[in-house]
This record gives structure tokens, C-alpha cells and sequence, in this order.
């Protein structure tokens, strides 16, 4: 059975402007890639979130703030709500093209409810900067904490899994002391990169505390090292949570073209980080799996990351050569030459000389985040 993609033209209003990284040019990309390879999704459009929706989240002070922006209206305390900042610009209807994006992540949570499907795609959304009352990093509306109030709502455990390149800190935040929501981040060191957070101490609080887990790896981590954690940290986390479903943020910012950070991740690695969590939601949680994207902000290689994800979800071959047709088509619009084939050339970035250092410290670092939740799971 295929996988149900959810998608709506409608996404494509989620725009900052042609200067923004945060492009819906990465949408157009991906789907026109994924057609020219004979593999244009059959997509379900989503209903756009309502209002109510929304504040099942987010404050009343803040939902009002965005529609006021929305609008072109000016007040002056915008900003202390993160609107109109350098990374969060306002544009023309903003509410309405974040809530499009809600309800794509939405849906795609209802239908895990309905038991219609067990895995699903929605290829947009990954908002998890958002916070209750704060619009942060590229994020309005928190699409994914919404979802995962509506799954708690009709009372299912979920773990949330973010392997986005900055740390998920606006899931973190709104959950961060609730039992049943477990947060998984593996992320380049907020000492390092934005939000600055997603540190080892940060474990959650009250009936939520031990289930909150951050994993910051070292700038310049590349495949093995970052396989290694995620495997040795994950693995007993969704062995002794036991969630009824999990919810993945799927950015490919920590591709190591990716102009904003410093992780080296190849294609190499997203094929086996993507089989990965297919395995784990079988093993852990009875196969259920709600994918979102997210992140990444070189076209090219977040277009090859994400239909990757695509393809292996619908058990589709990996192809070698990308087509001809696309490649032309975005090069020129682009302005520069494409990576030719899905994964990356072998050889991609010259050798890292503190790799092994890297890598000790990396599994250090999992180590004592373990040893740091571990004594509050029973
Ligand atoms: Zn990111």
C-alpha cells in the first residue's frame, strides 16, 4: 500500500521573499523531481487549520499579533513576539499560508487516528522553532506541537524525532513537562549554532522530566559518528517509551552542503537515518510514523535529501542519474550546476583532521546524555 503524501499548492504562500533561505523554492524543486522521474505524488490536500486549531498552542496574545501582521497593520510590540525580526519577516497573509501548512501536519495526525494508514508523509511543516507566544527561526505557527496535541488529546503516546541540523526547541519547549510526549533532538551544539539551546541538561521538568533528550554533536560530525549516537541514544529510548506513534522532523540542513551549519551528513547517511526510523516505528511503535519536512537550505542537495525520503517510503528503487531535463531546467534558473546523481560523489569535502576527536567526544556526549535520563525511566 502507498504511503498518503499530504501537500497543498497552498504551501507555496509560506514565503519571507526571494532573499529568504526558507524558500518555497525547495517545494517546486522537489515535486518537480520527483515528476521528472515518473514519481509525481498523488497528493491528498489538506484542509487549512482553523483558528481554533492554532490556540490549542499558541496564546491568544500571539494569534493576534500574526493576524494583525497578516493584515499589513502595525503594532508596536511585533517584535517582542519575534514578527518582523531579520529571520521571521512579515508578509501578506501570513496566518493563512502558516495555518495551510498546520493543517497538512494535521491531517496527517488524524489519519493515524482513523487507522487508515500507518505511515504518512506531509511534505511541508517541520515549524519546531515556534514557541506558545513567539514566532522564531523561519517558524509562525508550531505545526508539529499542534499535532502532537491532538494525538495526546485522544490519549496516544508520542515521540517526537528531530533530526533537523538546529535543535527543536519550540516542541521541546511546549512539551517540556508532559509524560506522555517524549522529544528527541540531534542537533549541532547550541554552543555553536542557533537557537543556542538543546543542551544535555535539558531534560524536561515535572511529570515530563527524563523525557526530553538532546543530543548537541560537535561541528564537522560526519556519517559514522552521527549514526553511531543516533543509534546508540534512540534505540533505548523508544525501547522503554514504548510510543504509540512517532512524529519525525526530516530537515536536511545537516547535509553537509548546507550554507547555515556545520554537521557533514551525506545522502549516504539520509538513506540509512530514513530506513531507520521506518525500522524503529515498526519494532517501537506498532509501525505508526508521521514524516514532516523541515529545514535545509541548499537547494540541490535538500531537493535529492527529501526525494530520497519520498522514494523509500514508497518502496521505490533509489535511481543513479538524475534526469537530464530537471538538472537544465534548475541549473539555469539556479544559475550554477547541479550534483548530477541522487547521492553525493564519493570524495564530496576533503578529510576532517580532528575526526577521531570529533567522534570520541560525540559518544561522550550520548553517553552522559544517557546516564543523565536513564535514572527516571521506570
Ligand atoms: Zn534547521
Amino acid at each position: 500500500m502507498s504511503v498518503p503524501v499530504f501537500y497543498s499548492p497552498h504551501y507555496l504562500r509560506y514565503t519571507f521573499g526571494p532573499q529568504h533561505p526558507f524558500s518555497p523554492l525547495r517545494l517546486e524543486m522537489l515535486l518537480d523531481l520527483l515528476q521528472a522521474l515518473g514519481q509525481a505524488p498523488l497528493y491528498l490536500e489538506p484542509p487549512q487549520a482553523t483558528r481554533e486549531e492554532v490556540r490549542s498552542v499558541h496564546l491568544e496574545s500571539f494569534v493576534r499579533r500574526v493576524e494583525t501582521a497578516s493584515r499589513g497593520e502595525n503594532l508596536p510590540d511585533l517584535a517582542a513576539y519575534g514578527l518582523g525580526t531579520g529571520d521571521t519577516p512579515i508578509f501578506p497573509d501570513m496566518d493563512g499560508a502558516t495555518r495551510w501548512l498546520v493543517g497538512g501536519t494535521l491531517e496527517a495526525a488524524r489519519t493515524i487516528l482513523r487507522g487508515t494508514a500507518s505511515e504518512v508523509l506531509q511534505l511541508g511543516g517541520g515549524l519546531h522553532h515556534a514557541q506558545a507566544d513567539l514566532a522564531s527561526g523561519f517558524c509562525v505557527y508550531n505545526d508539529l506541537s499542534i499535532a502532537i496535541r491532538h494525538l495526546s488529546q485522544q490519549g496516544l503516546r508520542v515521540a517526537y524525532i528531530d533530526i533537523d541540523v538546529h535543535h527543536g526547541d519550540g516542541v521541546q519547549w511546549i512539551h517540556y513537562d508532559e509524560a506522555e510526549v517524549l522529544t528527541f533532538s540531534i542537533h549541532e551544539s547550541g554552543r555553536y549554532l542557533f537557537p543556542g539551546t538543546g543542551h544535555l541538561h535539558e531534560i524536561g521538568k515535572a511529570a515530563g522530566t527524563g523525557r526530553k533528550l538532546n543530543l548537541p554533536l560537535e561541528p564537522f560530525t560526519e556519517d559514522a559518528s552521527y549514526l553511531e549516537v543516533f543509534q546508540m541514544t534512540l534505540e533505548p529510548a523508544l525501547k522503554w517509551f514504548r510510543p504509540d506513534v512517532l512524529l519525525v522532523q526530516c530537515g536536511a540542513d545537516a547535509h553537509y552542503q548546507d550554507p547555515l551549519a556545520e554537521i557533514l551528513l551525506t545522502t549516504q547517511a539520509y538513506a540509512q537515518l530514513f530506513s531507520l526510523l521506518r525500522q524503529y516505528a515498526r519494532a517501537f511503535a506498532a509501525g505508526k510514523v508521521i514524516y514532516t519536512l523541515g529545514g535545509g537550505y541548499h537547494l540541490d542537495a535538500t531537493s535529492r535529501v527529501w526525494t530520497m525520503l519520498y522514494l523509500s517510503l514508497q518502496d521505490q528503487a533509489l535511481p543513479d542519474h538524475l534526469p537530464q531535463p530537471w538538472l537544465e531546467r534548475w541549473g539555469t534558473r539556479l544559475g550554477h550546476f547541479l550534483t548530477h546523481t541522487l547521492h553525493d560523489p564519493p570524495g564530496s569535502y576533503s578529510e576532517i583532521p580532528r575526526r577521531l576527536e570529533i567522534e570520541r567526544r560525540n559518544r561522550q556526549v550520548a553517553q552522559r546524555m544517557l546516564e543523565t535520563v536513564q535514572p527516571y525511566w521506570h
